[in-house]
């Protein structure tokens, strides 16, 4: 199996089949192996720099209904919520004085947050602060409202594509939605000129570790510059209530093996990670990721936003987020970093010359209940 992991670091790529028998090997020793690999792969690219980024989860109400997530459409337990732009804009506003150089909007897809009200937050948002990033995690849109979003001034676009296997997609997944539309949309994104995020879970119901290589073969297809992949963890109010979580250890494994393909992928060591273990995401860093993401939501709505249960972080201040991450990080031996943490070699966009002023917050009894 050694030799596959030296071919993998040599050519960055292998097949579908090399994947699987490396993800069945199930092998500590290999495992603990590629985690070293991979570092020494992220400290040449990235040195002990970890990115952060401030998420801002504004919207939890979501026209979709995927199996697997907490705040799906038919979920009528969920207290449903829309942060207005003031609320989203003080949140910038104290992560931008924390140190947070790029802006995470990410929400469910909220017909009430449509697509000229997302550009004009945009446009504020990177007028505003002109030194940060914004990037968008809001789903599936066509290609002419993607363009909008990124002559906004949005420049990356976070998109998991959560399994690359077609059968295993609609499994997880709705009729109505489909694996060829979801790739669509990386594509269409790509081709814009976005920095595209796709990803996946791990451990997701019925996943086999062919899908897993399939999915391994999809990314390196894609060439994202960035790639998010946590555990699957159930949620007690879907359908997938009852199954197990995704492991840890192989969580750690498929980061490393991601950055010995992509040397220089901007790669998360998830929330999700740091859930379903104390030190999570100091082990997701220590096997190749270089980039968290601590939440920036007004504590009031965090425990809103739960895709998934036991969510860690909802009670914490922003502040407090940011202090306890840096610590964490040093304690593993990395440093978190100020900056907007583009990819290496990626240059970044000029700030939107063409400002609009906000709407007012569109504010209705009907925002806060079930849509
Ligand atoms: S996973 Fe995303 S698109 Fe699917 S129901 Fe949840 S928020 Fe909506």
């Amino acid at each position: 199996m050694r030799t596959l992991l030296d071919k993998l670091e040599r050519e960055h790529r292998l097949s579908k089949a090399e994947f699987a028998s490396l993800l069945r090997a199930r092998d500590p020793d290999l495992e603990r192996e590629a985690a070293r690999r991979a570092d020494a792969v992220r400290r040449r690219c990235y040195g002990a720099d970890v990115y952060i980024r401030g998420l801002i989860e504004f919207t939890n109400c979501c026209r979709n209904d995927c199996l697997y997530c907490g705040i799906r459409r038919s979920n009528a337990h969920v207290e449903r919520y829309r942060l207005t732009e003031e609320q989203i804009l003080s949140c910038c506003r104290e992560g931008h004085m924390l140190g947070y150089r790029t802006f995470v909007l990410q929400g469910g897809e909220d017909p009430k947050w449509g697509p000229e009200r997302i550009a004009d937050l945009v446009r504020t948002i990177r007028t505003d602060w002109p030194d940060c990033a914004v990037t968008l995690s809001v789903g599936e849109h066509s290609r002419a409202v993607y363009q909008l979003w990124f002559d906004a001034g949005a420049e990356r676009y976070l998109l998991r594509h959560e399994t690359a296997d077609d059968a295993h997609y609609r499994t997880l997944h709705p009729p109505e939605m489909s694996p060829e539309h979801r790739k669509k949309c990386l594509w269409d994104l790509k081709d814009i000129g976005y920095q595209v995020g796709a990803g996946f879970m791990v451990g997701s119901p019925g996943q086999t570790e062919e899908q897993l290589a399939e999915d391994l073969c999809f990314l390196y297809e894609l060439q994202p510059d960035m790639v998010g992949i946590g555990p699957f963890i159930p949620h007690h109010d879907t359908p997938f209530r009852d199954r197990p979580r995704g492991s840890l250890e192989q969580t750690l494994f498929l980061l490393s093996l991601i950055r010995l393909m992509l040397p220089t992928v901007l790669l998360p060591a998830t929330t999700a990670l740091g859930t379903i273990h104390p030190q999570g995401r100091e082990l997701g860093i220590r096997a190749g990721a270089n980039v968290c993401m601590p939440n920036l939501s007004p504590t009031a709505v965090r425990e809103k936003y739960a895709l998934y249960d036991d969510k860690i972080c909802t009670g914490d201040e922003s502040a407090q987020c940011r202090q306890c991450l840096a610590a964490r990080m040093a304690s593993a031996g990395y440093q978190v970093v100020v900056g907007r943490g583009d990819r290496a070699g990626r240059q970044e966009r000029a700030p939107c010359p063409h400002p609009a002023p906000l709407r007012p917050a569109h504010r209705d009894p009907s925002d806060y209940k079930n849509i």
